[in-house]
């Protein structure tokens, strides 16, 4: 018998909409990947690790040199004081290190606080932990945390809240007033947060992004998670880094030993040259990001659409409603991957209780004549459905 969590699920709206985009020959402004090929040298110090380096078992916590050059990220990055032998591990990706957090925190009826729109991992993890889900949405245009959004997510079972920032779709960084709540209502209920923090690199200018650790009453409750292939753009390496007290990586590092054990060496080992000695790319890439978010911005709007809000992440999202078309999201992506040639994600397969159902996600990091184009052919598909 399959599990019930699993026996209804469709294939992910980013596999879904990624395989329509190949079958139609789609611009894909859907799943969110860069078109560039990531930076050169990392490539490099990849095949030559692949090449002439080892190629068995890396230890399950992964390399000391990833270990050690992720620690000394954070603190240039983020000013995290983190002791890389005991509060660092390596994944594979991000969602194995969501995967391995979940499974080591909750039990059996553990409430877990999730806040909407959620990136679709969570909830079937949750799940299959054991833990029951308890919700609360954040509201276009602003997607603020507030008192009220957090009287929502925190009740007295509340074990452990689940928190994206930079947050897709949204494409928000939650300020310092936002997360000094968020840490004050951790410490108040006694609950752990799980931090995805995948995004926390793909940060344009003026936004700053800060780590919900470094807040008061944090250090000892939070798991952070990292994503080299967001920091890199390599999104199919799958190099994943989980960051906590030494209790608490430990607890994770039992749980990442039997999902997948450990990552493959010569991606570690890249990871670990390009942190180390890639500095100027921390600066690089989010300008170009932010360049890019504008440059599409002004597409999408020449086009007649009404663009939301954009301060981080790949993502810019388009109000539907406002743009005029009484369509709803997944209907108007539908006919937009189909019939005009371009793929983007409805807001509304990123819910599970009462949903936005006007809002599409783009995503904007390849070349500014992609982005033209498929906002060309969005345009297109306004002028037939509006
Ligand atoms: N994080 C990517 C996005 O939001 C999707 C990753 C995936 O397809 N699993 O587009």
């Amino acid at each position: 018998m399959v599990h019930p969590v699993y026996a209804q699920m469709p294939p992910t709206i980013f596999d879904e909409m990624s395989g329509l985009a190949r079958q139609h020959s789609a611009i894909n402004l859907g799943q969110g990947f860069p078109d560039a090929p990531g930076p050169l040298p990392i490539l490099q110090a990849a095949a030559e690790a692949l090449l002439t380096g080892s190629n068995q078992y890396p230890p399950s916590i992964g390399l000391p040199a990833l270990r050690q050059a992720a620690a000394a990220h954070y603190r240039r990055t983020q000013g995290l004081d983190l002791d890389w032998q005991t509060q660092v591990v390596v994944t594979s990706g991000a969602t194995e290190a969501i995967a391995s957090a979940l499974l080591a925190l909750v039990q059996a009826g553990d409430e877990v606080g999730l806040i909407q729109p959620l990136y679709d991992a969570y909830l079937p993890l949750v799940r299959r932990a054991g833990g029951i889900a308890r919700f609360a949405t954040l509201s276009p245009p602003d997607w603020r945390l507030t008192g009220e959004v957090l009287d929502q997510l925190f009740s007295r079972r509340t074990k452990v809240i689940v928190l994206n920032n930079p947050m897709n779709p949204c494409a928000r960084v939650f300020d310092d007033d936002e997360l000094g709540l968020l840490a004050q209502y951790c410490v108040r209920h006694d609950v752990i947060a799980i931090c995805d923090d995948v995004w926390e690199a793909v940060v344009p200018p003026p936004q700053r992004f800060k780590s919900l650790m470094a807040f008061p009453g944090m250090a000892g409750r939070t798991v952070k998670i990292g994503s080299a292939g967001k920091m890199f753009g390599l999104t199919g390496w799958k190099v994943g880094l989980m960051m906590a007290s030494p209790d608490l990586a430990n607890a994770v590092a039992r749980a990442h030993q039997f999902l997948t054990f450990t990552t493959p060496p010569n991606l570690q080992t890249a990871v670990a040259y390009g942190l180390n000695e890639m500095r100027g790319w921390f600066t690089d890439m989010p300008n170009q990001m932010g360049r890019s978010r504008d440059h599409l911005a002004a597409s999408m709007t020449k086009q007649g659409f009404a663009v939301l809000p954009s301060q981080a992440t790949y993502f810019l999202n388009v109000d539907l409603a406002a743009s005029g078309i009484a369509m709803s999201d997944r209907d108007f992506c539908l006919r937009c991957v189909i019939d005009h040639g371009v793929a983007a994600i409805p807001l509304s397969a990123l819910y599970e209780q009462d949903p936005q159902t006007s809002l599409i996600r783009l995503c904007f990091a390849k070349p500014d004549e992609t982005l033209d184009e498929g906002a060309r052919r969005l345009g297109a598909a306004r002028a037939a459905l509006a």
